[in-house]
């Protein structure tokens, strides 16, 4: 098993059933620019005038060099943009599941 998975009651969080950075932030409407290990956006969390959003492809984590939002995969992003709680956001994401 990769990941440890916190389990409370009968459901549980599933890592695995994260979209892609890509499929997310494409889903996302955010526009990633160049090429690379690390892509550029325009930063949803102040008023970006020119991409100052980092995004690692491989996990979703992302940087903004300007305004300092940064978190560690496509589900703390999705936290922050929309204020959600962490099960709030797994469940919007498809990723909390019932327990099998
Ligand atoms: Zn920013």
């Amino acid at each position: 098993m990769r990941y440890a998975q916190p389990t409370r009651g009968r459901f549980a969080f599933r890592r695995e059933s994260l979209p892609t950075a890509i499929d997310y932030f494409t889903a996302q409407g955010v526009k990633l620019q160049g090429a690379g290990a690390w892509r550029s956006a325009l930063c949803p969390f102040h008023q970006d005038s020119k991409p100052s959003l980092r995004i690692k492809l491989e996990t979703g984590s992302f940087r903004c060099m300007v305004c300092g939002a940064h978190g560690g995969d496509v589900l703390s992003f999705h936290m922050q943009n929309y204020g959600l709680s962490f099960i709030e956001a797994a469940r919007a994401l498809g990723a909390w599941e019932v327990a099998r």
